[in-house]
């Protein structure tokens, strides 16, 4: 099916005139500069293949190429515009900070708006920290916990992905809990085995890990809402068992709302589930397009933070103000009159339509989602809750439907593990265009004709 589905896909990019001579030569020119062209893995194509797309702007739900092209974006740069790119609210307010200095390394009026934003608005923390990344606030969050314990060992979830810090990026090694594997090199032993791994969705291996090494567990992460490996949706239940288990045994639950934070809700998956974590780490949408990252907690565990407190934690450009300034105009969007219900019935809409093309055609391919997250699963499986349970056989057709996608002007991340998200730009009437884009791209990739499907 896979090579039958390429040869088709080649004789389809044959008949089409997308130019890429912009975006070759800027690589090219790239490689020279950067490890495999770019500053961030992913970026690279490695897995759908061919030359990465190099942008030149971006407006609403569009994205144009340094070629000339334009597309229906669905990356969102992974994450972060939930308003669309350029939104004009977020722009005069980062033009306007800018004007007033870019940086002073001291406090700000700008960090007290955007906390008071967040705090007056979600229940689930009492005081906040800045920093300049998702890597960064998870870090952070790790150190906290530790601090707060006086406990080594973390345990992390088989795929979950809490950005490249160095005790989490490990995976399982056989059997059903175990201490990591780093999935890194450059990650000494002793780091990778201060790290649990268990399964997702599987409670018996998570009571094992506890029982075997509660006095020294300090935190359990998770994301609530797993989204970097395929949408690995968990139970609300599951996740409850998580807070139960934890506070049981004096282990701190941290919830890694890098992407769910402001996604799913104002007060992101621990108000979509109403489940009170520990702390709560946040990224992407926070910093309106700017690089933020934050982490808070109640009054009580944030005191441990330095200065207050002895958990070091410190950063030169944390609580940038004009990171501050996009954020507070990001987020304040946010909370306009059902704003999320939108989100999530325009995604709805979207999504109901592809599964019942996916199902009239009888194609072996789903759409999982929740809230304005999207995942393309080539999958005839209901659900999907755990990272064994992707076929990474599934991905060639990821990789054809990508080209195919890229080909009729819509823009996907370049992994088939990775997921899309719905911007307040993406209306019904672009998703509508998008659907119809999409459906004819899965007929061509699986060799179907559309004709008769509505
Ligand atoms: C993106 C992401 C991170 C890392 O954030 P960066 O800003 O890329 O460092 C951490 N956790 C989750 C859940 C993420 O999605």
């Amino acid at each position: 099916f896979p090579t039958f589905a390429t040869a088709r896909l080649l004789h389809f990019a044959r008949s089409c005139n997308m130019q890429r001579q912009q975006s070759e030569a800027l690589f090219e020119e790239a490689k020279r500069y950067f490890p495999g062209g770019v500053n961030s893995p992913v970026r690279a194509f490695r897995s759908v293949g061919g030359t990465p797309l190099f942008f030149e702007k971006g407006d609403g739900c569009h994205v144009w190429d340094a070629d000339g092209q334009r597309y229906i974006d669905f990356c969102c740069s992974w994450g972060p515009l939930i308003l669309g790119h350029n939104h004009p609210k977020v722009r005069e307010a980062i033009v306007d900070a800018v004007g007033l200095g870019t940086s002073f390394g001291a406090p700000t009026r700008k960090e007290n708006e955007l906390a008071r934003l967040i705090l007056d608005n979600n229940p689930y923390i009492e005081m906040i920290r800045f920093v300049s990344s998702g890597t960064e606030a998870v870090m952070s969050a790790i150190r906290l916990a530790r601090g707060v314990t006086g406990r080594p060992l973390v345990i992390k979830f088989e795929g979950c992905y809490h950005g490249h810090v160095d005790a989490l990026l490990v995976k399982a090694g056989s059997g059903l809990s175990t201490f990591g594997i780093s999935s890194s090199a450059g990650i000494p032993e002793a780091v990778a085995n201060d790290t649990i791994v268990v399964p997702l969705n599987d409670k018996r291996a998570l009571e094992v890990a506890i029982s075997d090494y509660a006095h020294d567990i300090a935190a359990v992460i998770i994301e609530p809402i797993p989204a970097n490996n395929g949408l690995l949706l968990q139970t609300k239940e599951y996740l409850e068992f998580l807070r139960d288990i934890t506070r049981r045994h004096g282990i701190l639950l941290i919830f890694d709302e890098v992407i769910s934070g402001f996604r799913v809700g104002f007060s992101g998956a621990a108000g979509y589930y109403d489940i009170r974590p520990d702390i709560i780490t946040y990224g992407k949408i926070i910093g309106g397009g700017m690089p933020v990252g934050a982490y808070g907690a109640s009054r009580d565990i944030m005191r441990h933070i330095a200065p207050e407190g002895d958990v070091y934690q410190a950063g030169t450009l944390s609580g940038n103000p004009v990171a501050m300034a996009a954020g507070r105009a990001q987020l304040a969007e946010c909370l306009q009159p059902d704003f999320y219900q939108d989100q999530a019935q325009r995604t709805e809409a979207f999504v109901g339509r592809l599964n019942r093309f996916a199902i009239a055609q009888q194609l072996p391919f789903k759409v999982f989602s929740i809230g304005s997250i999207f995942w393309f699963a080539f999958t005839a499986t209901e659900e999907i809750r755990s990272s064994d349970e992707i076929d990474p056989k599934s991905m060639e057709h990821f990789r054809a439907l990508h080209k195919v996608l890229l080909e009729r002007g819509i823009y996907l991340g370049p992994s088939g593990y990775e997921v899309g998200f719905v911007s307040s730009a993406h209306t019904e009437a672009v998703l509508s265009e998008a659907a119809g884009l999409i459906e004819a791209a899965l007929a061509a990739v699986f060799n179907r004709s559309a004709e008769g499907v509505a």
